[in-house]
Order: C-alpha cells, then sequence, then structure tokens
C-alpha cells in the first residue's frame, strides 16, 4: 500500500526502515534496560539527516514535510521507541513553533541545535496545570531588554539532555500588567536559572529522561521572547497550533510501536508449535490478528491524512482535529495491539527477554501525554460542533463560545 506517497516518500521510507532496522533495533533492548538516552542512535539519526529534516533549506534543514517526517519516525518507533520520540521533538513541536513565528534571529539560532544532534525540549505542562494548561503559574516578568522567568515544569521529556529549550510562561510588562502566554526559547547550561529537577521512574520509553525543569530568576533577553504574529493576547492559541505537529508525531510512534509488536506477534505465531501445529493455524489467533492489521491500517490512514493537513490560519501545521482524531485513535490502538501481541507470545510474552512487553510499556504513554484522550474526545466534539475547545476556568465546551463563522475549515494537501 502506498498511500499516495511520491517516489521520493517511498524512497525515503525505504532508507528509513534500513536504517531503523539496521542500527536503532540492535540497541532498543540496551536503551530500554540501562535507561540512558542513546548518543549512539542520536548520531545515526543526525548522520542519515533525520534530525532537523523539517527545518526550512534556508536555515540549513531539508525542507521535509511533516508528511516525509512521519515516514522516518514510524519505522524508528516501530524499531525503538525512544528513537522514534528523539525524532519526533528533533522535527517537531518546539522547533515546529520556531521555525514558524520566530524572528530572523531566532531561526537561525535555534536550528542549529537539532541540526547539531539535540532534540528540543518543550515545556508546557506544570504541576496544577496539566490539561487546564492556560492555567500555567509560570510568570515572565520584563525588565529592560530581558525577561525574568520563576516556575516549575514538570514532566518535560528530554529534560537534562535536551539543551533548547522553548518554555511557556505569563507574560507581564514593567507595570506589572499580563500580556499573554509566550514562548521563551533558553539553552540548558548557557542559562543560569534553568534547572533540571527530579527525573520521574517512567513506566515505557525509559531511553528519554522526564524531568521536572524549575525557572529560578531565570534571565531570557527580550529577543528570545517567541510571540505568533498575531500578537501576545492570541499567543498561546497559536503557540498550540504549532503543537499540532508534535501531536501527530506523537501518533506516529503509537502507530510505529503497534507495527512493531505486531511483526513480532506475527513472526511468533508462525514459529511457535502447539497440538502439533504452528499456532498460527488456530483460527482464535488468526481473528486477533487480523483486527490488529485492520486497526493499525485505519490508524495509518488517519495519521498520514492528518500529516497532510493545514489547520491553522496560515496554513502552517495541522488541523487540530484531524491532529487530535489520529493520536485518539492511534494511541489507543496502540495499546490494545501491543497487548494483544504480549497475549499472542503466552507466557513468554509476559517476560523482559521478550521485547513484547517492551512494546506494552512504551505504548502505553500516548493516550496521556500530548493530551489526554479525554481532551481529544473534547477537541474534536468543540469541532463537530464549531465550539472552541475548553481552555476555560471550568473545562466544559460552551455554546456561547462557539466559533465566529468563517473559521478556518481543515484541508488536506493531496
Ligand atoms: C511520558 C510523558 C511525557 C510528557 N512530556 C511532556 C513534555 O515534554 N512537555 C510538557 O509540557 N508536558 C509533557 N507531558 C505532560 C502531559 O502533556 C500531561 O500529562 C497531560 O497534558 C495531562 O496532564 P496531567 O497529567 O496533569 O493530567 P490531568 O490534567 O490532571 O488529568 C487527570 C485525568 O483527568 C482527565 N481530565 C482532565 N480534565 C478533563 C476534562 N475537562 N474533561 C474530561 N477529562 C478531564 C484527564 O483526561 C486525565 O484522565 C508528558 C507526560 C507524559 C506521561
Amino acid at each position: 500500500m502506498t498511500y499516495g506517497l511520491s517516489p521520493d516518500q517511498l524512497a525515503l521510507r525505504a532508507r528509513a526502515r534500513d536504517l531503523a532496522q539496521n542500527l536503532i533495533k540492535p540497541n532498543a533492548r540496551r536503551v530500554d534496560e540501562t535507561e540512558e538516552y542513546a548518543w549512539d542512535n542520536v548520531e545515526t539519526l543526525q548522520e542519515a539527516g533525520f534530525m532537523g529534516m523539517t527545518i526550512p533549506r534556508a536555515y540549513g534543514g531539508l525542507g521535509l514535510s511533516y508528511l516525509d517526517a512521519v515516514l522516518v519516525i514510524e519505522q524508528m518507533a516501530a524499531c525503538c521507541g525512544a528513537a522514534g520520540r528523539i525524532t519526533v521533538e528533533a522535527n517537531m513541536g518546539a522547533i515546529s513553533a520556531i521555525m514558524a513565528y520566530g524572528s530572523e534571529e531566532q531561526k537561525r539560532f535555534a536550528a542549529e541545535f537539532p541540526l547539531s544532534g539535540d532534540k528540543p525540549a518543550i515545556c508546557i505542562t506544570e504541576p496544577d496545570a496539566g490539561s487546564a494548561a492556560t492555567e500555567m503559574t509560570t510568570e515572565a516578568h520584563k525588565q529592560g531588554d530581558k525577561y525574568i522567568i520563576n516556575g516549575a515544569k514538570h514532566w518535560i521529556t528530554g529534560g537534562g539532555v535536551s539543551r533548547l529549550h522553548l518554555i511557556f510562561a505569563r507574560a507581564f510588562d514593567e507595570r506589572g500588567e499580563e500580556q499573554g502566554i509566550a514562548g521563551f526559547i533558553a539553552v540548558r547550561d548557557e542559562t543560569p536559572g534553568l534547572v533540571i529537577g527530579r527525573r520521574e521512574p517512567a513506566m515505557g520509553l525509559r531511553g528519554i529522561p522526564e524531568t521536572e525543569v524549575r525557572f529560578e530568576d531565570m534571565e531570557v533577553p527580550q529577543t528570545m521572547m517567541l510571540v505568533p504574529p498575531s500578537g501576545l493576547r492570541r499567543g498561546f492559541g497559536d503557540l498550540i497550533d504549532a503543537y499540532n505537529s508534535q501531536r501527530v508525531g506523537a501518533g506516529t510512534v503509537a502507530l510505529g510501536l503497534a507495527q512493531g509488536a505486531y511483526d513480532l506477534a506475527r513472526e511468533f505465531l508462525l514459529e511457535r508449535e502447539q497440538f502439533g501445529r504452528p499456532i498460527a493455524e488456530f483460527q482464535g489467533l488468526q481473528w486477533m490478528l487480523a483486527d490488529m492489521a485492520t486497526s493499525i491500517e485505519a490508524a495509518r490512514g488517519l495519521t498520514y491524512r492528518a500529516a497532510r493537513s493545514k489547520g491553522d490560519r496560515a496554513g502552517l501545521f495541522p488541523d487540530p482535529v484531524m491532529a487530535a482524531q489520529a493520536k485518539l485513535f492511534t494511541s489507543e490502538m496502540a495499546v490494545k495491539v501491543t497487548n494483544d501481541a504480549l497475549q499472542m507470545h503466552g507466557a513468554m510474552g509476559y517476560s523482559r527477554n521478550c521485547d513484547a512487553e517492551r512494546y506494552v510499556r512504551d505504548a502505553r504513554m500516548f493516550t496521556i501525554a500530548g493530551g489526554t484522550a479525554q481532551m481529544l474526545r473534547t477537541l474534536i466534539a468543540g469541532g463537530e460542533l464549531d465550539m472552541k475547545t475548553p481552555q476555560t476556568r471550568d473545562g466544559y465546551t460552551k455554546l456561547a463560545e462557539r466559533d465566529p463563522p468563517g473559521r478556518t475549515k481543515p484541508s488536506v494537501a493531496a
């Protein structure tokens, strides 16, 4: 199945698959067991041009599309979830926002990081502001030509290994008046007051640290404040538009994990014998396999459609509803498919000597991180009903907040 991919995209997918199978897969168990960030994998990704591939050519990248990146991420995640996530964050999320909204200086500055092997960190979630992200309390106060930032984030992917950070904070002017939520660009080890805190002992995807990140009187020059073109009042909405790229990327990692687990289970079914025949001959397992294959294909269709779509006003990022549908469906599918793959292995699937259990643990995060399954359903319903999604204090979608007529309708590029 070629999904209308161009010859260049098919070649890119084949190259990514080759590299993932030969160079990334052999490290996957080590990465999980040691819980150490795989710098050797990063080097492999960088040499292949997969770190920063979506960065425009003018800034040193390959100028590839989100769909191109998705094709690569899927192959990496099928072999190693952590490598898939590194590829997401080196091409989407923080770097996407900066390349779309940044000044010339910011774009030139930021592009260098993924291109030289850094996986940027995006810092939104706080201990008391998860799904209700706009309730964040991290504050940036203007003082002359700089901002002084105080606050704390948690569950920041790459804390302690990422260098470039995009930090969401409430911005205040010199009179102490709130201006809106903006992004601030800072670099670990070069910005006093950027402190990496406690690491979470995460269930899966253990090759990437999830940590607290604190800002203790951290100074960021005004030139490193990322303000979307429509200004600070709409700043959060625009920054979250950029996040839709990362949401598609996260769904793609779940897709790749499901495919990897499926491949493992299929092979096992053909090899393992019980009652004098390969277990693949039992209809009970055949039907499970058929459901797994079908739901993976459905997820792939939604993911590629979302990656091709353009939803925000400027057409820079995937459509929010399509991105939410792709991640919602794919993440729940991956939880089920990886679990079924483990089941098909019998006791062996429950052993840490078998990759099936790693796929289960790795897949579990995607119904939570980057918008929970519940919040994505609310977002999708808001799109269906032409209502704003709940970033309000009470968390409900309100009829009174219907988007005005003329809301940008999503489009999917051919
Ligand atoms: C592995 C991992 C990596 C992450 N990486 C990052 C990162 O790099 N950067 C970052 O900023 N954040 C990151 N996060 C944080 C993630 O985005 C948040 O966990 C997520 O937004 C949910 O917030 P919460 O955990 O505070 O849950 P809560 O918001 O407290 O939700 C708790 C439960 O209530 C439900 N709920 C909440 N509000 C509603 C509502 N209105 N309607 C229905 N149900 C609701 C949720 O769905 C959930 O089931 C990561 C999380 C994980 C697990």
